[in-house]
């Protein structure tokens, strides 16, 4: 059981199941590995309203985090919600003492009906004391936005372009994700430092299934703890993903 590989999911609870933790355990466990946590907020939600917020103490956060990789073979780490810069500075904290470990970051900065997630503040401590520390970071064209200090960008070329900027500037594998874009296709890009960017493409898919961002982290996650490279993980995440969509129209 402890030599298991697992992945640490560092992450808010959503108790409908549509997004959070309870999305990042079932793809972890579908691709054969086991899942131990770090609960980062509760919080009380249906599918069309976030009612309410419980934020852990980052102290508590951080307990979590020692405590599951002393328990496991952590092969990769998934961080979701945060909620506050306290909470990012605890798990920046945790993951430096741990650098061997590819952690995958999905910047959760609000849900899809509107609720803040992340206090607007604590941006820049994201990109300072988080970012760097990540493997990779899987921000959506808004939080693309958020990160560099701009408008969200109004095509592909300019998205290109603030992903190579994040990406520079943090020195982390940037995966702009084009799902709030527009066209026939979603495309998502891979910016690495010093590479050249990487494009994938699948059909755009009708419909606005919640919880898509919190699996394909988890997706790309699981897939590095696999020993898969950086831009096979991304290719199976994102394949993965599509399916389940694809199987729901
Ligand atoms: N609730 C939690 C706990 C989350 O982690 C997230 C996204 O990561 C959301 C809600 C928002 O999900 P959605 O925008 O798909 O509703």
């Amino acid at each position: 059981m402890a030599m298991t590989p697992h992945v640490l999911i560092v992450a808010g609870s959503d108790s409908s199941g549509g997004a959070g933790i309870a999305r990042d355990i079932e793809i972890v466990s579908a691709f054969g590995l086991r899942s131990c946590l770090a609960v980062t907020a509760v919080t009380v939600q249906t599918h069309s309203a976030v009612e309410r917020i419980e934020q852990m103490p980052p102290e508590l956060i951080a307990a979590q985090m020692r405590a599951a990789f002393a328990a496991n073979t952590v092969a990769a780490v998934k961080i979701g919600m945060l909620g506050t810069a306290a909470a990012i500075e605890a798990v920046g904290s945790v993951l430096a003492s741990n650098p061997q470990i590819p952690a995958v970051l999905d910047p959760v900065l609000a849900s899809t009906s509107g609720r803040v997630l992340l206090e607007d503040d604590a941006i820049d401590t994201l990109r300072r004391d988080l970012i760097p520390v990540c493997r990779l970071v899987t921000p959506n064209l808004i939080e693309l936005a958020k990160l560099t200090g701009s408008v969200p960008a109004p095509d592909q070329e300019s998205a290109g372009r603030q992903g190579e900027k994040l990406s520079g500037s943090v020195g982390t594998a940037v995966l702009v994700k084009g799902g709030h874009a527009q066209g026939a296709q979603a495309v998502d890009v891979l910016l690495q430092p010093n590479r050249p960017a990487a494009r994938f493409e699948a059909p755009r898919l009708p419909g606005g299934m919640r919880g898509t961002g919190c699996m394909l982290s988890s997706a790309i996650a699981a897939s590095l703890a696999l020993g898969v490279s950086l831009e096979g993980s991304v290719r199976s995440g994102k394949q993965y993903v599509f399916d389940i969509i694809a199987r729901l129209q």
